[in-house]
């Protein structure tokens, strides 16, 4: 950082220390604003902090590796400590995002991103990439997201599944007489033929011990519609597991005689949350992205 840099810079941390708490609220929201646009600029000042304060080599795991330079990306460069590994690295070795070009036009790309443009109105909108390029990165950056999100929840939690129809849109399969299924190709809209819960349905939240495992914080509630799998995962967490009966009243019966509408008691438990989040991510995956091929579907829940 340049001395005229670090001038302004503790200019502004002076005038931040100095403001109302009005006026911090209006920076807090400003900086979330503009972090939101610099995405992939502020994660990658971020982990740089993180790799400068640890220098772990993600070859061999030891930290304490030595600074060797910097790259032409101007990204500094590190070389494992340990005589048997003398690997290199950058802060991007190891992730998603390792080896990609251009990292200056990142930034404009995830722009686009954010707001679930297509690959196609991406690359018409002249970002200076093509269009094998735009689709990469997708999948890139989706990856890199999809991994910040593990977490442990804790508090209230809310536990259900979904499913999606099984997709192979985009596999060459159908057209080189090696489909992926043994079935005819179909569009989209035809959603999947078989009634019920078949093969051709993807349960989001596949193995859901695996996913929750490790992740519930201990003296938490977990709400769920009472499938073992749930309970089972609430006490190997050490946390309180509890039922939440979900009507179920045939179409058919409601129309006959519909049913007096109850109103919800304030801080009872429910599943509203949970599946109002499945309507979202079912609108942003079957209705934004057109549907989504399921080797993917991981990365765009992320
Ligand atoms: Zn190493």
């Amino acid at each position: 950082m340049s001395s005229l840099e670090a001038r302004r810079l503790s200019h502004l941390e002076a005038t931040i220390r100095a403001a109302s708490g009005e006026q911090i609220v209006t920076i807090e929201r400003l900086v979330a604003e503009v972090a939101s646009t610099r995405v992939a600029e502020v994660a990658l000042v971020r982990r740089t902090e993180v790799s400068h304060a640890e220098r772990g080599c993600p070859h061999c795991g030891t930290e304490g590796a030595h600074l060797h330079g910097k790259d032409k990306n101007d990204r500094q460069q590190f070389r494992c400590c340990i005589s048997a590994c003398r690997r290199t690295f950058n802060i991007l070795t190891g992730t998603p995002m390792a080896r990609a070009r251009k990292p200056k036009k990142w930034g404009h790309y995830l722009s686009h991103m954010t707001d679930h443009r297509s690959v196609r109105k991406i690359t018409a909108a002249r970002i200076g990439v093509n269009h094998t390029t735009v689709w990469r990165w997708r999948h890139r950056f989706l990856r890199a997201s999809a991994q910040d999100n593990a977490m442990t929840l804790y508090g209230v939690i809310e536990a259900d599944e979904t499913f999606f129809v099984r997709s192979c849109t985009g596999h060459r399969g159908w057209v080189n007489g090696r489909p992926p299924e043994d079935r005819a190709a179909r569009p989209r809209a035809w959603g999947a033929t078989k009634w019920s819960l078949s093969g051709e349905q993807v349960p989001v939240l596949t193995t859901i011990e695996a996913a929750l495992d490790g992740r519930i914080a201990a003296g938490s509630v977990v709400c769920s519609d009472g499938a073992p799998v749930y309970a089972r995962a609430a006490v190997t967490a050490g946390a309180e597991h509890r039922r939440v009966m979900v009507p179920t009243v045939a179409p058919k019966v409601v129309k006959l005689a519909p049913l007096p509408t109850k109103r919800r008691q304030k801080g009872r438990l429910g599943l509203g949350r949970v599946n109002a989040h499945h309507g979202q991510i079912k609108g942003l995956v079957n209705g934004r992205c057109r549907g989504v091929a399921t080797p993917y579907l991981g990365s765009y829940l992320g």
